[in-house]
């Protein structure tokens, strides 16, 4: 009898992620950059990926919220005050910089012929890849928001570290959010009210979807108990599609977080009666939304079920 290592055996889940991955591939609807989870993207994704968020956008029209748009990279000094590094310093990755003189220079390509990483000869630049889209917002509204509370529509770069061979999770991938910053009352609100008309949304696009309460990775020791918290809590709820069937756990394609008054605090935004705001997310993981629609309906969109078309108006 041959004795294997458990872990090179590859799951059933191992088996199904490369099975979707080869098919992206192969039927050229992502391409391979050569790093896991970092894909170029043909016509065919864009196409729907466009679908995706238009009929996102139009699903929170009647929210009236502000557009904003914000690089992928955040200042050190905001990225700071949201805490992300405290609960997922893994996740997290920073911009570095060559500030070095000429001889610094040389030494860098001296390490580089010798077939060495040159990166170490790079300092930090004092940005972070931004990790979600709507952090930027919270430095930009300190101080006292008006008493109706705020709305903000944000889509954009978002970059985490967990490099993985699964094409629902990537590396760069793209968020659009909606956020509200206001009272416990109408941040809950923003919450909850939405929930319905998202999940309504995700199975016009013909997917199975499961409001489950989210369990985030925090990192370490600590983040165990904060992953308890925010179940307990009840403070975040994903939406989920069993894209690989009984072979894995279903996937979180959208999200809606509620962060009380965290974000509120950090950056010293109060309400109109002087307390403390409180915020909520609602976002939408465009990629994983797209991907998941190629996985359930496969990758020839002109083949996809009729009624599927239409709610996506492809
Ligand atoms: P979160 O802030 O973790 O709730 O992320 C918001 C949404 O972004 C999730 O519901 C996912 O749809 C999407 N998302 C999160 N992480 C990834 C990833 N690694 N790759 C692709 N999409 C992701
Ligand atoms: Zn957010």
């Amino acid at each position: 009898m041959t004795i294997t290592e458990p872990t090179t055996v590859p799951t059933a889940l191992d088996r199904a992620r490369a099975a979707l991955r080869a098919t992206l591939l192969e039927d050229r609807v992502l391409i391979d950059l050569g790093s896991p989870g970092l894909y170029g993207r043909t016509g065919v994704f864009e196409h729907v990926y466009a679908a995706v968020d238009t009929a996102a956008v139009r699903s929170m029209a009647d929210l009236q919220s502000s557009v904003l748009r914000f690089p992928p990279v955040e200042p050190l000094a905001a990225f700071e005050r949201t805490d992300y590094i405290a609960s997922f310093p893994d996740l997290a990755a920073s911009i570095s910089a060559f500030t070095g003189d000429d001889r610094a220079h040389r030494a860098l390509l001296a390490a580089r012929e010798r077939g060495e990483r040159w990166e170490s000869f790079l300092e930090p630049a004092d940005l972070m890849l931004a990790p979600a889209v709507c952090h930027p917002v919270y430095g930009l509204v300190t101080g006292t928001i008006p008493q109706q509370g705020l709305w903000f529509d944000i889509v954009g770069d978002s970059f985490r570290r967990e490099p993985s061979l699964d094409p629902m999770r990537l590396q760069a991938f793209h968020m659009h959010e909606f956020v509200h910053i206001g009272t416990p009352d109408s941040a809950k609100e923003h919450r909850d009210g939405r929930i319905p008309a998202m999940r309504s949304l995700l199975e016009g696009f013909g997917l199975e979807i499961d409001v489950v309460p989210a369990n985030d990775p925090f990192f370490g020791r600590v983040g165990k108990i904060l992953a308890r918290n925010q179940v307990e809590a009840s403070l975040k709820y994903e939406f989920v599609t069993p894209v690989y069937g009984d072979a894995g756990e279903a996937t979180a394609i959208s999200s809606a977080n509620l962060h009380e008054d965290h974000f509120g605090t950090s950056f010293s935004i109060t309400t109109a009666d002087g307390e403390t705001a409180h915020s909520a997310c609602l976002a939408f993981g465009l990629e994983r939304i797209t991907i998941a629609l190629f996985a359930a309906h496969g990758t020839d969109p002109a083949s996809w079920p009729a009624d599927v078309r239409r709610a996506l108006a492809l």
